[in-house]
């Protein structure tokens, strides 16, 4: 099997696993049995009864590990994350460029640009603290009570976006303007969209 990503020569090897594999198809592919009810005993922990959910990410019950298919494999194999990926994609036939380091090159044309890049900065960095903090609310507050219980959305959102948008917040604070601007070009639409739902919210 080979799959392409179709952006796969701007994308680090992080990004093409997360755009294309889930914690489920890792621990399906190193040999973990998933039930129906997409629970496995976990090997984490010494486990009896399955006590991990797993889908695009994986959250066990009885200890408490969580995270998606980078950090099952990390915790696994007991790889770096950068690994982690790697060893994914070989087995999985993605394709990755293991040149990727940083961001494209962005040059700024003039002061004017500079300003207006600190100016949209400062917004998106401010959505995105509320934005995170109301997820870490919704983590515990919407966490099911016991391994049955649906998952509620906001549950599976703060699952699948904190670690997200820590990244992102990350990025806006410690990246390079290169960094900074490329994150603010790709992403810059998808903060919008974040802003108006915190609006309808509240
Ligand atoms: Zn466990």
């Amino acid at each position: 099997m080979s799959i392409k990503s179709p952006n796969f020569k701007k994308e680090s090897v992080f990004d093409i696993v997360k755009s294309n594999i889930s914690a489920r198809q890792v621990a399906d592919r190193y040999g973990i049995t998933i039930n129906h009810n997409g629970m496995c005993l976990c090997p984490f922990h010494n486990d009896k009864h399955p006590s991990m959910k797993i889908d695009k990410r994986f959250y066990c019950f009885g200890c408490g590990k969580k995270g998606d298919a980078i950090d099952f494999v990390s915790d696994y194999f007991h790889l770096n994350a950068k690994n982690s990926a790697i060893k994914i994609c070989e087995d999985f036939g993605l394709s990755f460029d293991t040149n990727y380091h940083a961001s494209p090159k962005i040059k700024l044309r003039s002061k004017s640009d500079e300003q207006i890049l600190y100016e949209t900065e400062k917004h998106i960095f401010l959505v995105l603290t509320d934005y995170l903090q109301l997820l870490k609310k919704w983590k515990t507050e919407y966490a099911p009570k016991d391994e049955n219980d649906e998952w509620h959305p906001y549950f599976c959102e703060a699952l699948e976006e904190i670690d997200h948008v820590e990244y992102w917040l990350d990025t806006l604070l410690y990246g390079n303007i290169s960094d900074r601007a490329f994150f603010i070009t790709n992403y810059g639409r998808k903060v919008i969209t974040i802003e108006k739902r915190m609006e309808q919210l509240r």
